[in-house]
């Protein structure tokens, strides 16, 4: 007899189309009134988004997945990628403020106790809370597993110690779910991780914002855990053990949402180049009508909308609570790629002018390659095709 699959708290959710194209529509507003004025000059001077944080606040997008029991707007996959591809067409950075903090939020509407989702969830879906996700450490990003930082039950509170690197919203966000070793001697090594609720209280300190090469706006910084204790109850799901899974149980929404950048990005340098290329003239006419940049228009189109599709692909499996890693490696690994192709073909179009710090398109040169090293690096989501699509296909 068949059995009914397991849905994660956050799958098989459905909208009305009505309702999902007025939200859509009041994102597009606000990208035009609040957001597309403003981005240069935060991108530039890496100046943290105060005003469109509070915006985002009211649009609902700190809890745009989360259950609208805990007051959040409880979307779908295939929405929320929607609304993160119009984003991003415009500025990808922002979407990492509310993107790390819904991930956090999915790990304890997934696995935490009716006590911590009654807690914890209601503030993070109205931004009162703003988290992230503290998985890497100096020592390990790939393999997880290699973590060092350790949390010792002593009575009714744990003792962490340890440094997390890379953190998103390090700075801003004063709760993180974080990802520590509770028996360090385990072997397997992931029987021995857990993951913590850790909020900002004495013992935890933030290293220095990092300079990157673009994602500008959104801090990114080291978290310094000193004898930091932190009560037992907030051990996502109360049994030790399960971090592992816990923390890696939502990448194939992760990989949607970074696929979702990427298909914005590919879109995005589509559209500047398109643009630039019909009001740029040499040899008596517009560069668009020169076969060579024809050539890289074709393919760019092409690009972004087998990204769009095979993204929208894997967050409808999601939505219809599919196993999906696969199609969800597939779209992150193949619109992370497209965002990369794109600008730097856009760059190509516009000339000597893409060097140029005045015209927008410099911006998603820069921010396109995190696409490809963020949620699985690109080159493990190859392996992670390729191995489900053999177990999908038995000799
Ligand atoms: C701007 C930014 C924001 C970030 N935000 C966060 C955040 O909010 N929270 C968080 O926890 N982390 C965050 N990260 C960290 C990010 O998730 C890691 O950088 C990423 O997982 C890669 O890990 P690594 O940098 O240690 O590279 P490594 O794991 O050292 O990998 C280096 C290279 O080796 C390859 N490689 C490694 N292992 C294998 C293997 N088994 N097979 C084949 N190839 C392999 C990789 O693909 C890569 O090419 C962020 C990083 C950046 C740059």
């Amino acid at each position: 007899m068949a059995t009914a699959p397991v849905l994660m708290a956050d799958q098989g959710r459905t909208i009305d189309p009505h309702e999902e194209e007025a939200f859509l529509e009041a994102i597009d507003r606000w990208l035009e009134r609040s957001v597309i004025p403003v981005v240069m000059e935060h991108d530039h001077a890496d100046k943290w988004p105060a005003k469109l944080v509070d915006e985002m606040v009211e649009l609902g997008l700190f809890g745009a997945t989360i259950g609208q029991e805990y007051g959040g707007l409880g979307l779908p996959a295939t929405t929320y990628a929607k609304i993160v591809m119009r984003i991003s067409s415009y500025w990808m950075a922002i979407t990492g403020i509310f993107n790390s903090h819904l991930i956090m939020a999915a790990a304890i509407e997934r696995f935490g106790t009716p006590e911590q989702k009654a807690k914890w969830l209601p503030k993070l879906a109205a931004g009162e809370i703003r988290g992230g996700l503290a998985l890497t450490e100096p020592n390990a990003g790939t393999d997880l597993q290699a973590i060092r930082s350790v949390a010792r039950k002593n009575g009714d509170h744990y003792v962490l110690n340890g440094t997390k690197t890379w953190i998103s919203n390090a700075l801003n966000g004063s709760a993180f779910a974080l990802l520590a070793k509770t028996d360090p001697d385990a072997n397997p090594r992931y029987k021995g991780m857990s993951l913590f609720i850790a909020d900002k209280r004495d013992g935890f300190a933030t290293g220095k914002k990092f300079e990157k090469l673009g994602y500008k706006s959104i801090d990114s910084a080291e978290l310094i855990f000193e004898d930091y204790v932190l009560p037992a109850d907030q051990l996502i799901g109360g049994v030790e053990g399960q971090g592992f899974f816990q923390a890696t149980g939502g990448l194939e929404l992760g990989r949607i949402n970074v696929a979702a950048r990427g298909v914005g990005l590919a879109e995005g340098s589509l559209r500047l180049a398109t643009e630039y290329a019909q009001q740029r003239e040499t040899m008596g006419k517009p560069i668009s009508e020169h076969q060579a940049i024809q050539l890289k228009i074709g393919e760019m189109v092409t690009r972004a909308r087998a990204a769009r599709l095979l993204t929208l692909d894997a967050a409808e499996a999601y939505d219809r609570g599919e196993r999906c890693d696969m199609e969800a490696g597939m779209a992150k690994y193949f619109a992370s790629e497209a965002a990369v192709a794109n600008s730097q073909e856009a760059m190509r179009i516009y000339g000597g002018y893409s060097y140029s710090k005045e015209y927008d398109i410099e911006r998603f040169y820069r921010d396109s390659m995190l696409m490809c090293i963020g949620e699985g690096t690109n080159e493990m989501q190859r392996i992670i095709i390729s191995k489900q699509w053999v177990k999908r296909n038995p000799a």
